[in-house]
């Protein structure tokens, strides 16, 4: 079989590895004569995958047993709404980083349940850059929401700040990216499908004296406290999909955050620069520091050329670079699976592209 050099943007590209593992645990898990689509969410064995992944979760965001570690359903989506449900209350007020077409959804969830203050925004310049994280922080909001990596429009957050306030971040798109301060946050959510393992499930990691924080009754499905006291088995886990985060919180720790974090510098350097130097493209970003590991957004000069260069890509078994419908253009994920060699095949054929199109 041979595998596409796969920069999609979720779900993103997995290690050859972790696919492996998944596929040998499809068939028999652990050598129990079952699948692990067979087992049960409340034996032994999944037990001990909750437990290892919780550890690993851990201590790859360098956090204490004072975090829980949650793994929920519904996407990245859901977790816009459930944020506020849980702590927004019908007066409150909480406050939102606007900077992509997700936190945009994010505010537009929380106003369903409480108020919401735009603290700051870079809308007006269709999310090209990040705006200045707001200087002052009312201390009377209920928490204030961010998105680390704007998937959409390639623009990253790359430390995390301190905050007077329960910070919550959306790390959808580049969580195990680099080393930062997660620390700083009371909560951080992820969906699985970009950089910690397949569409399904979302990682919840969130400080126990924030669970303290509720400020409406919920249904225990959408209550992070019930779903904390419940150890992520209130209903039927998605079992296989944890598992396979599993496998790819294993293959994070193998690797280690630092070197993932020198290759994804490498990658998008290596991008960033071909871009710059082609003379058919222009990058989506202008800001050095703004630019996003994880996302490599840009457009062709002469929107003639689009089509060819995807069908380019095609030829050479390169997959996944076209720009998401609300902003066109290309755009590379190098999320932590991608390979240097893959970037640089890219880089290559991009190159060539070029060259095609002087003669
Ligand atoms: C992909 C993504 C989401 C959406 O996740 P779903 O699982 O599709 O709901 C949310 N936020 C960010 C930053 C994303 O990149």
């Amino acid at each position: 079989m041979s595998r596409k050099l796969n920069f999609n943007a979720g779900p993103g590209a997995l290690p050859d590895e972790v696919l492996q593992q998944a596929a040998n645990a499809v068939i028999d898990y652990n050598n129990s004569g079952l699948s692990i689509l067979e087992i049960s969410h409340r034996g032994n064995a999944f037990a001990a995958i909750i437990e290892e992944s919780k550890q690993l979760v851990r201590e790859l965001c360098e956090l204490g047993d004072d975090y829980e570690v949650l793994w929920l359903h519904g996407g990245g989506r859901l977790q816009f709404c459930m944020v506020p449900m849980n702590f927004l209350g019908d007066d409150d007020i909480a406050g939102y980083i606007d900077t992509d077409h997700w936190s945009h959804a994010a505010i537009e969830y929380a106003q369903y349940y409480g108020n919401v203050q735009v603290l700051a925004s870079s809308k007006e310049n269709n999310y090209n850059r990040l705006p200045l994280w707001p200087e002052k922080i009312a201390v009377d909001l209920s928490y204030v929401h961010f998105t680390s990596n704007n998937t959409i429009y390639g623009t990253q957050w790359h430390s995390v700040p301190e905050c007077n306030v329960p910070l919550v971040a959306d790390m959808s798109s580049d969580i195990f990216c680099s080393r930062r301060d997660y620390k700083h946050c009371d909560m951080f959510y992820a969906a699985a499908q970009k950089n910690a393992g397949a569409a399904g499930v979302t990682l919840v990691v969130i400080r126990k004296d924030m669970l303290e924080r509720g400020r409406r009754k919920l249904p225990s499905m959408l209550d992070y406290k019930a779903q904390a006291k419940e150890n992520s088995v209130l209903n039927t886990s998605p079992v296989f999909a944890i598992y396979t985060s599993l496998l790819m919180l294993r293959w994070t720790k193998n690797r280690g955050i630092d070197a993932i974090e020198k290759e994804n510098k490498l990658k998008a350097d290596l991008l960033y620069k071909e871009v710059e130097r082609n003379s058919l493209f222009n990058l989506y970003v202008e800001k050095k520091e703004d630019r996003s590991l994880m996302n490599v957004c840009f457009t062709a000069i002469d929107p003639g050329t689009e089509k060819s260069f995807l069908k380019f890509c095609d030829d050479r078994n390169i997959t996944g670079v076209k720009g998401h419908r609300s902003i066109g253009g290309f755009r590379v994920s190098l999320y932590n699976a991608v390979t240097v060699r893959a970037t640089k095949a890219l880089a290559e054929a991009m190159k060539e592209f070029e060259q095609s199109k002087d003669n």
